[in-house]
């Protein structure tokens, strides 16, 4: 069987000196030593001047939008995992779904001051694969109407742009460090803020708002890493630049062996240094698409529909919210993620690329 992901796991040994290292400290969560020492090595590996570390992905984009007050309208993009609007909905907030553009598969800024109204307090866009919004002209229209900027940059980890880290746009990034997620704790997540104050406030929020033996200093909630997660991401976190590596080169294969379709893939903008978080391939059609998806079912081949539904078209949304984004609905009909992870084997990557080709017409 091939799946869309396979988790990396580090060594059991090396996994099991850090699990010795709670044995003796008999600290099983709570900000202990190890969630603290993973603070560090992951700030330090992204660049980034401040890191809450919290139980999810999800959760760290509820913290955000809490800790940053906002309330009312969240623009926000129809083509992600369904976390990001579910979020937004979870606090009470209303998500005005804007279009993406059909290159970047990203919010289309173009379309954003148009929606923008009295009542909107951010935009909250995802780097979807781990490409980038075109984050300067969000910020310039965010900046002329006062709005709050996050990032879902749950597939960015470690991408930079012009030597920098993505990570560092917009007032809050939010990560995930879920088993499928490039790098992990099997569950988990962070935050990443502009401003050093908001980070700490998160940091609070995410511990119940207590701090000390009596003092509860602000409305929290329990988003914890516990020691034994952020033991895995220890061990992870050496291999991350492998991971990446290794995921680039079946990347390079996929390119090769589909150069002579025409498949559309997101473009790639100047400064990128990627991190090969997904393998996205969009057809011509629909049938296309469920047509080479059927055949590489039958070979025990499971790419997967990410991202599908758009979001502006969940079941569960008030009516008022259902508004049109032909962008996004129509590469939400015609995408597939390919097969990716490190171990992979370059046959494997041409096996699925044969068959893709056959259920396409050139
Ligand atoms: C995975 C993911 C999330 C949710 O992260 P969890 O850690 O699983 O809660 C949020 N947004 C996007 C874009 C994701 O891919």
């Amino acid at each position: 069987m091939i799946p869309v992901t396979r988790t990396t796991l580090p060594d059991l040994e090396e996994y099991q000196i850090y699990l010795r290292k709670i044995w003796q400290s008999g600290q099983l969560t709570n900000n202990g030593a190890l969630s603290r020492q993973l603070q560090a090595e992951v700030m330090t590996f992204l660049g980034a001047k401040n890191l809450a570390l919290v139980s999810n992905g999800t959760l760290a984009l509820q913290l955000v939008i809490k800790a940053l007050g906002l309330q009312c309208e969240i623009i926000t993009t129809p083509y992600s995992y369904v976390a990001t609007a579910n979020a937004i909905l979870w606090e009470g907030c209303i998500p005005v779904f804007v279009d993406v553009d059909p290159e970047s598969f990203c919010i289309d800024p173009h379309l954003i001051e148009a929606a923008i109204t009295e009542n909107t307090t951010a935009i909250l866009a995802t780097h979807v694969y781990g490409y980038p919004c075109d984050v300067s002209r969000i910020q310039e229209i965010a900046d002329r109407h006062n709005l709050k900027v996050i990032y879902d940059a749950a597939h960015a980890f470690g991408v930079r742009l012009h030597g920098k880290s993505l990570l560092n746009h917009g007032d809050c990034s939010t990560l995930s460090f879920h088993a499928t997620k490039l790098f992990h704790t099997a569950e988990g997540g962070g935050i990443v803020c502009r401003d050093t104050a908001i980070a700490e406030r998160i940091s609070l929020m995410s511990k119940f708002g207590h701090i000390g033996e009596d003092e509860y200093l602000d409305l929290g909630i329990n988003a914890k890493i516990s020691e034994l997660h952020a033991a895995m991401g220890l061990a992870v976190l050496p291999k991350v630049t492998e991971i990446i590596t290794a995921r680039r080169q079946r990347s390079v294969w996929y390119d090769e062996y589909l150069s002579d379709v025409r498949l559309q893939r997101p473009k790639v903008v100047d400064g990128l240094e990627y991190n090969y978080a997904y393998y996205p391939i969009i057809f011509k059609t629909h049938q296309a698409m469920m047509a080479a998806r059927e055949a590489l079912k039958k070979q025990d081949i499971f790419p997967r529909r990410y991202f599908y539904p758009s979001l502006n078209t969940l079941p569960f949304l008030h009516e008022s919210l259902r508004c049109f984004c032909p962008v996004s609905e129509s590469l939400a009909l015609r995408v597939l993620s390919l097969p990716l992870y490190t171990t992979l084997g370059q046959q494997d990557v041409e096996m699925i690329s044969a068959c893709i080709k056959n259920h396409i017409s050139v």
